[in-house]
């Protein structure tokens, strides 16, 4: 597949001799937002062939992953459950709304027992009540999602440094597995303390040319201020492209603020990739009273 990448115009880019392009996967298909296609693509396919008709997966109630799955088993003829974190809370939020509509079925489960949910016991006691499962993990990253997420470069894509937000790693791990030798990937976690994670990727991956800059998680995961929420409304009225404000906001307000603080050396070129994720902002108005956007 073909993604068009779309080069941003701005004055510090000039003066910095610095030239960025973001590679739009926020445009792959309005519901199975950007990278989670990638992540779900040869997880479909093995659920088919092992004759599955259920696939049960995780997340929060505001979980791009979670609409992504919904979407995509309605699509693909399978029946769906997410397992949701915390109560339920009527009426729904917009991302639940959309994944009831979808027909998924919901259960919540409390925070401690969430810790649970990828233990023997845990998914026994769901295979007894539900029946059998494909099983999405959370953030739906394993190896299929990798081999899925290598696809996101193309031949096209050779620019110096590649940057992408940061969640569970799924992500990173296939961009970093597609990158040539000379090319560096950036993460840009969203979510604090993941050392966890630096153990996952060293699994998933086949080069050690990455890392990860901390700096730019806001106050934490889903958190946001002022200054990240103008940011992302000034970057859609200059640019044209929305942001999300979980996980490419964040990303983006990085990668420029390392071309001002002159990380990247002049004469280099830099590939964002925007992972989607805007659903999310539907919730984040509703929740906090604000307008980010929604739409393309
Ligand atoms: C899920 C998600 C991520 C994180 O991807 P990982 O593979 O879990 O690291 C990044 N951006 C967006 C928009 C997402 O929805």
């Amino acid at each position: 597949m073909k993604i068009e990448s779309q080069e941003i115009s701005l004055p510090l880019l000039k003066e910095k001799d610095i030239r960025l392009f973001v590679k739009r996967l926020d445009k792959v298909h309005p519901f199975i937002s950007g990278n989670k296609w990638f992540k779900l693509k040869y997880n479909l396919i093995e659920a088919k062939k092992l004759g599955h008709d259920t696939l049960l997966t995780f997340g929060g109630a505001y979980s791009n992953h979670i609409a992504a799955t919904a979407f995509s088993a309605k699509a693909n003829g399978f029946k769906s459950v997410g397992i949701i974190r915390g109560e339920e809370h009527l009426p729904l939020n917009p991302t639940l709304a959309f994944v009831r509509k979808n027909n998924m079925e919901l259960n919540y489960v409390n925070r401690s027992d969430y810790r649970l949910k990828t233990t023997a016991n845990f998914l026994d006691k769901l295979k007894t009540q539900l029946g059998d499962f494909y099983l999405l993990p959370e953030g739906g990253t394993n190896e299929l999602a990798v081999k899925g997420t290598s696809e996101i470069l193309d031949g096209g894509d050779t620019q110096d440094y590649i940057c992408c937000p940061v969640g569970t790693g799924g992500t990173i791990a296939g961009l970093i597995n597609a990158s040539n030798n000379k090319q560096k990937v950036i993460g840009f976690p969203a979510i604090k303390g993941f050392d966890g994670l630096e153990k996952d990727i060293k699994n998933w991956v086949n080069k050690q040319n990455y890392k990860f800059i901390n700096n730019y998680i806001c106050d934490g995961y889903a958190k946001l201020n002022k200054e990240l929420v103008e940011f992302i409304n000034q970057f859609y009225l200059m640019h044209n492209i929305p942001l999300d404000a979980v996980y490419t906001g964040k990303m983006l307000f990085g990668v420029l603020d390392l071309i001002i603080k002159d990380y990247f050396p002049k004469g280099s070129s830099i590939l964002a990739i925007h992972t989607g994720g805007l659903q999310g902002n539907k919730g984040m108005n509703e929740r906090l009273g604000i307008s980010l956007p929604t739409e393309l």
